[in-house]
């Protein structure tokens, strides 16, 4: 299986190549060149898999270039650190209701399922070419600290996270900048999630900088992650009842468009998925995009769910790509237009199998109250925004993105309970180390250059 790009001026490149570079050379997005299909026949030989073996079989089809006698092993340990069995438990809180638990890794959010993953496709990339590795990346909140864990202490490489400074939650800023490792640099940005990852798409530009350092992007775009991804939507239409799995709606709160995606695609590789809901908090652009076609920025407002308190879903340019007829030349146009613009709208845009809503950030308290009175479920902030508007005569599965152990100031605002978490705990005690930059390319730069491997 080959990767091309979503604009169309970079040759294929293998499965590593293209997890190595991260964000094409041309600035698109990697995808493979033909999707495979799943048969029913795949589907039910899939069925008693559990979640590792499920994950070889379907990556197996996508990373063609590593033996598969190592790719295994590399996905069962990527799924040692999550701390149930299922790893991806489906819960059923009513007739129509179910939710995919998707927070039983390492840093409690869903963003572990790729990055542990990612974590040992570089430590492999680093060992089978004797070369080093420079992982930079931006973040809003979990991709940082998933990201982190998972390269934590891996010989041969080092990562740098930037993070908007005071806008992350302080759990979350502790379980990057108290891990103790010696690869892994917190860097706490001046300004926006889109600011900082504004400065990290120059530096990714720079193509004499990107190479010396040997940098890889860690951020949503990395085809790694999406199709990491694509698993756990595999693992929950396997356990359905047979009479929800082809009326199901998967509700999905959304930042980056990442998440959804690899549930889209999915889909067109042939499993039976009805379709997804966009669910997004204040910063609405999807919301907007999927209800009249415009995609236009607005302000990033912080929010009770500040991973999702973006602007910029990169991985719509992934989506977009199809939805013009698989043309490189009309993606580079739009993106042209909506980077010069600040918007582009679609006179006929297809949003396929996708809904969209949207929820206010008043909203979030009231909803978390709602589902524990309705179903004694604790939901995060993130996951509540799911619940919005579920629909009562259609099945519904609603991601759980993140525990609520990781917010529990918003928790204990909507219900008076303090969710806990051992593995934070003990975050509490140690102290923060964190390098104060502002969001510049020529500070970015000047920093790692000081500190890559
Ligand atoms: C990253 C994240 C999201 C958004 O996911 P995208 O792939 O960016 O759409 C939602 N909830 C949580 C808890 C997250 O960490």
């Amino acid at each position: 299986m080959r990767y091309i790009s979503t604009r169309g001026q970079t040759p294929p490149h293998s499965f590593s190549d293209a997890v190595a570079v991260g964000l094409a050379p041309d600035g698109g997005l990697f995808l493979p060149e033909t999707l495979p299909q799943f048969t029913a026949a795949d589907l039910a030989r899939f069925a008693p898999l559990g979640y590792a073996d499920l994950c070889f079989e379907f990556l197996r089809r996508f990373a063609t270039d590593i033996p598969e006698a190592e790719l295994r092993p590399l996905i069962a340990a990527s799924y040692t650190r999550f701390s149930v069995p299922e790893i991806a438990p489906l819960k059923q809180l009513g007739e129509n209701l179910f939710v995919l638990e998707l927070f039983h890794g390492p840093t409690l959010a869903f963003k572990d399922f790729a990055l542990q993953l990612l974590g040992n496709l570089y430590e492999r990339q680093c060992r089978v070419r004797s070369e080093k590795i420079n992982v930079l990346g931006a973040t809003s909140g979990d991709t940082g600290a998933a990201a982190i864990h998972g390269l934590l202490g891996k010989p041969g490489t080092a990562i740098f996270i930037l993070y908007p400074d005071g806008r992350v939650s302080p759990l979350q800023e502790r379980q990057m900048a108290c891990t103790g490792a010696a690869n892994v640099y917190a860097l706490a940005v001046d300004g926006s999630f889109d600011d900082a990852q504004a400065a990290l798409k120059e530096i990714f530009g720079d193509q004499e900088f990107r190479i010396r350092h040997r940098l890889s992007a860690v951020n949503s775009i990395n085809l790694a992650r999406v199709l990491a991804q694509c698993v756990y939507y595999l693992w929950a239409w396997l356990r359905l009842p047979a009479h929800v799995r082809s009326e199901a709606e998967f509700v999905v709160p959304t930042g980056n468009f990442g998440n959804v995606l690899a549930g889209w695609l999915l889909q067109k590789m042939g499993v039976p998925l009805r379709g997804f809901r966009v669910a997004t908090n204040q910063n609405d652009i999807l919301h907007r995009l999927f209800t009249t076609g415009d995609y236009r920025l607005g302000p990033v407002r912080p929010s009770h769910a500040p991973s999702m308190d973006i602007q910029v879903a990169s991985n719509f340019e992934r989506f977009l790509y199809y939805s013009v007829g698989s043309d490189p030349d009309k993606v580079r146009e739009i993106m042209a237009t909506f980077k010069a613009t600040g918007g582009y709208t679609f006179t006929h845009f297809n949003r396929d199998t996708f809904t969209a809503s949207r929820c206010t950030d008043a909203e979030i308290p009231g909803i978390i109250k709602t589902i524990q009175a309705r179903y004694g479920y604790v939901a995060d902030p993130h996951t509540a925004c799911g619940f919005k508007d579920l629909a009562p005569d259609r099945p519904s599965v609603v991601l759980a993105t993140a525990s609520p152990a990781k917010f529990p100031d918003t928790i204990r605002a909507a219900i008076g309970i303090e969710p806990t978490d051992p593995g934070l705990e003990v975050l509490k005690v140690r102290p923060i180390v964190k390098n104060k930059l502002v969001a510049t390319p020529a500070a970015i730069r000047a920093f790692i250059e000081a500190h890559a491997v």
